[in-house]
């Protein structure tokens, strides 16, 4: 642990409130970096230059400022990381994925949209911290914001440097205890907090498991992810088609993909949550594809409303069951009820339909 002078009286116990606040608050674990990202800094460089981050053209747009906290908020000198698990008891993970009459959903989006309920937490913490520092600093201020699963920040790379894990061959922050399956948040002050510095090494060892399971072989190699050709870009973030090569590999999964985590053994360490808001809703982890593929735009707006999914658009969502739908077992129900939608959809959904019917006629 290292300490700065602070300009700030700090209480000694500080570390252990804050603590015992963001258990409270329903985060599973936390760690204090500073904020500097140097040698991510030049990892992010060389992959936007190869262009796999595809259409997410966020990623690039926001230069520097991702590997680096302070630009992003002026004085940041501290970055504070938090997880929180949101695996819902009740799901099971494998038989949806296997019944390809069914429609696979990535286990995040199944409940409400995460970022509201952990931004308003951890603002809850930063006014905390706020609060014990006032009370013995008369009444001056730290500046303090919170972030969560936001594209201008390196979240996983502040996570390992913090000690919450490593960053696996997968691209994922991977903690010993808990697996993969959490949501990450960050809180960046100027408070001069003792820093963690734990930078966690690798311990993915000889382990392949994440690059050999990918559906589509989206991994270039070890820690280097093609974006556009993961499944979770191709079904959440592209808008148009969905190159004709990739359409198969995608299976059932219509939003998102988790294979790369279910398939790491350290997810066998993974806890379930408690939290109701991550719970499935609508029963959609168990919802088949026929099912879905009759929703009218109405329909999903509604059932959607306040949930990850609704990102996506009702367009993209027909878009990427009609693939599904080629790729599940040919019957009646379903060459029918892609005939049937044919005369109704938007020209991209229907290209992605006559692809679908192919797939049957073979
Ligand atoms: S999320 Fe799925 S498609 Fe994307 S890299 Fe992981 S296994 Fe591959
Ligand atoms: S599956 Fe294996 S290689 Fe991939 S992240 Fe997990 S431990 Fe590492």
């Amino acid at each position: 642990m290292t300490s700065d002078l602070p300009h700030f009286t700090v209480a000694s116990n500080l570390r252990e409130q804050i603590e015992q606040w963001a258990q409270e608050l329903g985060f599973q674990q936390l760690g204090i970096t500073d904020v500097d990202l140097g040698e991510h800094e030049q990892r992010l460089q060389q992959w936007l230059q190869q262009g796999y981050h595809g259409e997410m053209g966020y990623m690039a747009d926001h230069g520097n400022m991702r590997s680096r906290p302070d630009e992003l908020q002026p004085g940041s000198i501290r970055v504070i990381s938090l997880r929180m698990d949101y695996l819902a008891p009740e799901i099971e993970l494998t038989s949806q994925l296997q019944n390809k009459n069914n429609a696979y959903i990535s286990r995040y989006a199944l409940g409400r949209d995460y970022h509201k309920l952990i931004r308003k937490r951890l603002t809850q913490l930063g006014k905390k911290i706020q609060q014990a520092i006032e009370a013995v600093n008369q009444q001056q201020d730290i500046s303090y914001r919170a972030f969560v699963d936001s594209a201008p920040l390196l979240e996983r790379a502040l996570a390992n440097k913090a000690g919450l894990g490593w960053i696996g061959k997968n691209t994922m922050l991977i903690n010993r205890k808990a697996g993969s399956y959490f949501f990450l948040g960050e809180i960046l002050t100027d408070l001069p907090l003792p820093t963690d510095d734990s930078y966690q090494k690798e311990h993915c060892g000889r382990c392949t498991s994440c690059l050999d399971i990918c559906p589509t072989q989206a991994f270039v190699g070890p820690h280097v992810l093609d974006a556009r050709k993961c499944i979770s870009y191709l079904t959440i973030e592209l808008d148009g088609p969905i190159p004709m090569e990739l359409r198969k590999g995608i299976g059932n999964r219509i939003f998102g993909c988790d294979d790369c985590q279910i398939g790491c053994p350290w997810n066998r360490f993974s806890k379930t949550t408690a939290e109701q808001d991550f719970s499935p809703r609508h029963q959609l982890d168990k919802a088949t594809l026929l099912e879905l593929f009759a929703w009218d735009e109405a329909t999903f707006l509604k059932r959607t409303e306040g949930m990850p999914i609704r990102r996506t658009g009702f367009e993209n969502w027909q878009r990427n069951i009609a693939v599904a739908l080629g790729n599940a077992p040919t019957s009646l129900e379903v060459v029918d009820a892609l005939e049937k939608a044919r005369s109704t959809s938007t020209e991209l959904v229907r290209q992605h339909i006559d692809w679908a019917l192919q797939q049957h006629q073979k």
